[in-house]
């Protein structure tokens, strides 16, 4: 057993059986042996590829939308541009990149990366120093702090799917969490509470679902977007949040574990893969639409991509490049467009303020 695992096992013992998404939040998180703590796990040579690391295109359809927000809340002075889990920092270098055409913006932006990784810092820290320093921040309540009273622009790609999410499952007295417990030879396995939870855990579409269904909640990604609406809505703003998820409630196992680009064991090697659930966009949206924000979405990738332009930007890079470069272009698009891809399993949920109208990218 790895030393994430040996610690596991030390903590289960002392303390009894945790829940999913302990076992999750330490997976990812913890200080020492947590998997974004201790290395960069993207890219071709890493575990996972996201769609910035795939092609610039993405972060540049994700400035101009933000872009044109802006201009559309009146050019605000002062303005927090904040990403939430930046990874390698690629996606804000190319939103930088295409803000530079906004007259006026790179003044008003004020960068604020929410970051808990160490290793992940420095990358991003590298990958931005040709702008003004951004300003870190290991939580999203931090950054929202820090720009109370004053607008936000807020992107999370891929950054939902990665909280802890506490799963329950159905059985013929309610609903019981799945615990992660040690058997007699102080092995891993997922065993049911022996009580069951109160029902309200459960969103109520799903109270009637056949005996044996899961169901994950995400508390921690259900309290994040409540604060950022919160502030939209106090202080203005837009924010786009981008992931793999379901638009309506689903039952389902949906953890998942990814090393070297294929699925692994959730529990073998914990730290050492990558771990993500689907998001509940549904849970989401009726989030922000109880803050009175407005919402729109969630829409698949490909459409929106395609509703900001994306066809016609593929083309302009085409008519610049290598015969090598156009292949990779080609195939840059069809992977963030097609529905066969990224297309519609991966989902854009916005939310702006009330006042803001002529939001693009979500026109039917
Ligand atoms: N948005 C990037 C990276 C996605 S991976 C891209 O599209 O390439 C998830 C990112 O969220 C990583 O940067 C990870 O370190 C960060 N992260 C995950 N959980 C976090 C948490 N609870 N608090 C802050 N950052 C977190």
């Amino acid at each position: 057993m790895n030393a994430l695992g040996s610690y596991l096992i030390k903590l289960i013992k002392a303390q009894g059986p945790i829940t999913i998404a302990t076992f999750m939040a330490e997976a990812l998180g913890n200080a020492k042996y947590g998997y974004y703590m201790k290395k960069d796990p993207f890219g071709q040579k890493g575990d996972f590829t996201t769609a910035p690391e795939i092609s610039q295109m993405f972060g540049e359809m994700i400035g101009l939308w933000h872009g044109i927000n802006w201009l559309n809340m009146g050019s605000p002075d002062k303005t927090h541009l904040i990403e939430i889990g930046p990874g390698r920092g690629t996606l804000m270098q190319d939103v930088l990149r295409t803000m530079k055409v906004i007259p006026g913006l790179m003044d008003a932006i004020e960068v604020h990366l929410v970051e808990m990784s160490p290793a992940l810092k420095t990358i991003q820290a590298e990958k931005l120093k040709g702008y003004k320093a951004p300003i870190w921040h290991n939580r999203i309540s931090d950054a929202l702090a820090n720009a109370r009273g004053e607008p936000v622009l807020i992107i999370a790609n891929e950054f939902f799917d990665a909280l802890p999410v506490r799963q329950f499952q159905k059985t013929d007295n309610g609903w019981h969490e799945r615990l992660l417990c040690l058997n007699k030879k102080d092995e891993f396995v997922i065993q049911l509470a022996p009580a069951p939870s109160p029902e309200q855990i459960i969103p109520s579409a799903l109270h009637r679902a056949d005996e044996g269904s899961i169901v994950g909640i995400c508390t921690v990604g259900e309290n994040i977007l409540a604060e950022i609406a919160e502030h939209i809505q106090q202080f203005c703003g837009a924010a786009l949040i981008i992931d793999y998820g379901h638009d309506t409630h689903g039952t389902g196992d949906t953890l998942q574990a990814v090393q070297n680009h294929d699925y692994a064991d959730i529990l073998s090697n914990p730290g050492d893969v990558d771990l993500t659930t689907h998001v509940d966009f549904l849970r989401l949206k009726e989030i922000a639409l109880a803050s009175e924000t407005r919402t729109y979405g969630p829409k698949g990738q490909g459409e929106f991509l395609k509703s900001l332009g994306i066809e016609e930007r593929t083309k302009v890079l085409l008519a610049k490049a290598s015969e090598k470069q156009r292949t990779d272009i080609q195939a840059a698009f069809h992977r963030l467009t097609d529905d066969s891809e990224m297309g519609s399993l991966f989902k854009v949920l916005a939310l702006t303020d009330k006042s803001l109208t002529d939001v693009i990218g979500f026109e039917e």
